[in-house]
């Protein structure tokens, strides 16, 4: 068999928006996927479902697999014929060993590429409000190992030079060595007054950011652990002016993401635009349902209805698609009328160029039927319901008792995701979580029913619990889940609104 190719890819420095195209597109085609401790768990939601991924971490001095055991299980995928992506965090040639890998691969005929990423020690300075580089300050700017052992008699460092000769000075790796470095830099001629900063989990929404001077940066640093970097010189005072990303509205927040791994990113990418962290904890998979007929049949019949209701993007989906894949398309439609529960479901369809003739003013079930309500008799109308297996029969009971003839069909079933990362419980008890976040029913029921009742006390003491709507804070609180945020507008935009108010 061929070999395969190894893309040795940077994943940039923590904000998945910082990664590049060409990165984004290798995790999304890669078969095998070898990613390090500091990439940005999120980014991994973007490989192929059928992917491989495989984590290979070292934090601190805890190795999952020693550097010659990753470089070996590289080689072993490659000769299977892979693609394989070695992601890693900032950039793959910066202090990331992306060297010794790039020639492990050409000694046993593998062919590489590698894909830069943005390093740490020109994004957790931007970051935090410091430019490397500044022309009334420094026109020099050098990335230095921090992990030298300091007991070594030769260093490869020279102090001397570094320390006069070079204006803004950066390290990585260098938190337990911080007093061996100012003491370094101090006894070869830089000034103790020279500003420092020390930044944890840069560009994340958790970063950390200490500033001083050579003389007291180490006492004041002294809780930073590592991920961080060192950086020393006179553009750190730009910060005062400068720090942008510290001063947005969820910045410090981690926040959970409990819809269906295909819905998440929208809300998640809002969320992150104002700074927050998000964990993704899919609790729903839409799957197919057991029995296409019943939908099928409807849709043989489509042009015999006068409305067709939509109540989630998933139906307009999943209706679509069967009507296209059994031959048909939207002319079959020509003369039903179409109503859409809210505005997520109401563009999913005029991306289809169908016009929405009815969209309630609350986007709830109750809204649609006070709708009809307000448009007159219809009595003997015929209406179409395309919904999920466990919809509510609300609203078709009530079109019903109107004198509508209403046919509710299945048109996707959600059921409970897998795999689970069971972590999150931990996190939710260590206090790392600020907020889970529910957009549906069955999310809030299947994530109790994930994380095991036992645990719902622990979510009510330690996180705010948000919810869309009314229907699912009711769910909510059947289960003995304590929602303290609940959106004013029942759509994605009204909940993030409503987690600002509060946070
Ligand atoms: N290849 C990586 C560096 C790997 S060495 C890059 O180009 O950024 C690991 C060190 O990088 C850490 O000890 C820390 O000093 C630094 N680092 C990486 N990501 C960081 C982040 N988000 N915040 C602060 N420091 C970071």
């Amino acid at each position: 068999m061929d070999n395969g190719i190894v893309y040795l890819v940077g994943a940039g420095p923590g904000d998945p928006g910082l990664l590049t195209v060409k990165g984004l597109e290798c995790i999304r085609t890669g078969d095998v996927i070898i990613y390090d401790f500091l990439v940005n768990i999120s980014l991994i939601s973007e490989v192929r479902k059928d992917a491989e991924v495989l984590y290979v971490g070292k934090q601190g001095g805890d190795h999952t697999l020693e550097q010659g055991e990753i470089n070996k299980l590289i080689v072993k995928k490659a000769q299977e014929g892979k693609t394989i992506v070695r992601l890693k965090g900032g950039d793959p040639y910066v202090f990331g060993r992306g060297g010794e890998e790039a020639l492990f691969l050409l000694e046993n005929n593998i062919p590489f590429e590698v894909v830069p990423g943005i390093t740490a020690a020109i994004a957790t300075p931007a970051y935090a409000g410091i430019p490397v580089t500044f022309r009334r300050y420094t026109s020099t700017f050098a990335l230095i190992t921090g992990h030298e052992d300091p007991t070594k008699p030769d260093s490869d460092i020279d102090w001397a030079k570094i320390s006069s000769g070079i204006g803004t000075l950066t390290f990585y790796m260098g938190v337990k060595n911080l007093p061996f470095i100012v003491k370094q830099l101090t006894d070869n001629g830089r000034a103790k007054e020279t500003p420092a900063a020390v930044i944890r989990w840069g560009t994340r929404s958790k970063q950390e950011t200490v500033v001083g001077t050579l003389e007291n940066i180490v006492e004041k640093a002294k809780n930073i652990k590592a991920p961080a970097i060192t950086i020393v010189g006179e553009v750190v005072t730009l910060r005062d002016k400068l720090n942008w990303f510290e001063k947005k509205q969820l910045f410090g927040k981690t926040i959970v993401v409990t819809r269906s791994r295909d819905q998440a990113s929208d809300f998640s990418q809002k969320l992150v635009k104002l700074g927050a962290e998000v964990i993704e904890f899919p609790t729903i998979d839409i799957v197919e349902p057991d029995d296409f007929k019943p939908m099928d049949d409807e849709i043989e019949k489509l042009g015999e209805n006068d409305w067709l209701i939509f109540t989630s993007v998933n139906g307009v989906d999943a209706f679509f698609n069967r009507i296209f894949d059994l031959g048909k398309d939207i002319r079959d439609l020509k003369g039903v009328q179409i109503c859409a529960i809210g505005p997520a479901t109401s563009k999913r369809i005029t991306d289809l160029h169908l016009r929405v003739d009815c969209q309630p003013p609350k986007y709830v079930a109750e809204s649609i039927v006070e709708e009809f309500k307000k448009l007159g008799d219809i009595k003997g109308k015929r209406f179409l319901t395309p919904r999920a297996d466990i919809a509510r029969s609300y609203l078709p009971d009530q079109l019903r008792a109107m004198g509508g003839e209403v046919f509710d069909i299945v048109a996707y079933k959600t059921v409970i995701a897998e795999p689970r990362d069971l972590k999150i419980v931990d996190k939710i008890k260590n206090g790392e979580i600020n907020v889970v976040t529910f957009t549906s029913s069955s999310t809030v029921r299947n994530f109790v029913e994930i994380i095991g009742k036992e645990n719902v006390s622990a979510v009510n003491d330690n996180v705010k619990c948000a919810s869309i709507g009314p229907i699912t804070t009711d769910t909510a609180k059947e289960l003995g889940v304590n929602i303290s945020i609940e959106a004013d507008e029942y759509t994605i935009p009204g909940l993030v609104d409503a987690v600002i108010k509060t946070l």
